[in-house]
């Protein structure tokens, strides 16, 4: 699993922003940078969002959080 990016959005089981099941539509980094998620990829629970003015966090109870800086969006 990739280390730099969150977990919440980086297994890419469900599909972060319908938590429907990914299939063969896998977010990629940069639609994700641009608005927060909403649904935690490797288990599909709904995770606690948050934005920010430089950006945005979402977190998981299970996976933890993730952050717009995490995904390099920050600019
Ligand atoms: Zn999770």
């Amino acid at each position: 699993m990739a280390g730099n990016l969150g977990a919440p959005v980086a297994a890419g089981v469900y599909n972060v922003y319908t938590g429907e099941l990914a299939g063969t539509v896998t977010p990629t980094a940069a639609p994700v940078g641009l608005e927060p998620p909403r649904v935690c990829a490797p288990c599909g629970r709904r995770m606690v969002v948050q934005g920010r003015p430089d950006g945005w966090w979402a977190r998981c109870s299970r996976h933890g959080q993730v952050g717009s800086a995490d995904l390099g969006a920050r600019r």
